[in-house]
């Protein structure tokens, strides 16, 4: 007897190999909030290896970082989204006409608070996008490492974000993941080459020229992460043109 099965696997079934007798469901929606930093590119491509993404660049103010949006267009090309998009939130101006999202002191007493304060419309925007594509997770690449003392507070913040959405905004299936929350930055690199993450199209460097500074702190951490887990880093090797990323 000669019958033709058709195995109905659940979507998040580990889809490590037999690709040939696994059905052709369509893997479910995740939307990646990408600002093309090196955190940001190992969650996206953490995020591919279960979901179909929505890449999403959020950018905070109006000033023009034409070389982050380069790194996210790089991204786009290598991740081949369902979609992507580049959405801009307003942010207020201090006097001298600096954007509040871009007021961060690294001296700050509370860096942690200023950086999840900042991220609040990112991850709004996010849930919404989750909403729209009926996406059940938003992916950021936040982190704070396993020995800051951060990480607590960091992680109830993303759990008070899913439970505000899920229990309050009758959405009980869309979560936030914060997949490299608890890593250190050395960590983030060696994740990336086992993962084979394009690292080559990240950028960190807090200032918009063609390569980056070396000096500025974006450029001293990403460094430092590179030597502390002795790998080269791939934007110092090779740096290929944009071809073809167009927005959708
Ligand atoms: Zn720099």
């Amino acid at each position: 007897m000669s019958a033709k099965f058709q195995i109905l696997l659940p979507v998040d079934f580990p889809c490590t190999s037999n690709s040939d007798i696994v059905p052709k469901v369509p893997r479910e929606l995740a939307i990646v909030l990408s600002d093309g930093s090196l955190s940001a590119t190992l969650a996206a491509t953490l995020a591919q290896q279960k979901y179909r993404l929505v890449l999403a660049r959020i950018v905070m103010g109006d000033l023009k970082r034409a070389r982050s949006a380069d790194a996210f267009d790089r991204q786009v090309v290598h991740f081949k989204p369902y979609r992507h998009h580049t959405l801009s939130v307003e942010t207020p101006k201090k006097q001298g006409g600096r954007d509040a999202a871009h007021m961060i002191d690294p001296r700050a007493h509370d860096d942690l608070g200023h950086r999840l304060t900042t991220l609040l419309p990112v991850m709004a925007i996010g849930f919404q996008l989750a909403a729209h594509y009926e996406a059940n997770s938003v992916h950021i690449g936040l982190r704070v490492g396993r020995d800051s003392a951060d990480l607590a507070r960091a992680s109830e913040h993303v759990q008070i974000w899913n439970e505000l959405v899920q229990m309050t905004c009758g959405r009980p299936t869309i979560e936030l993941i914060a997949p490299v929350l608890e890593l250190e930055r050395w960590q983030v690199v060696d994740l990336g080459f086992q993962t084979e993450a394009p690292m080559a199209l990240s950028w960190d460097c807090d200032t918009d020229q063609p390569e980056p500074c070396g000096t500025c702190g974006g450029c001293r951490e990403r460094e430092q992460a590179f030597l502390r887990s002795a790998r080269a880093d791939p934007t110092r090797v090779a740096a290929a043109p944009v071809t073809s990323a167009t927005s959708r």
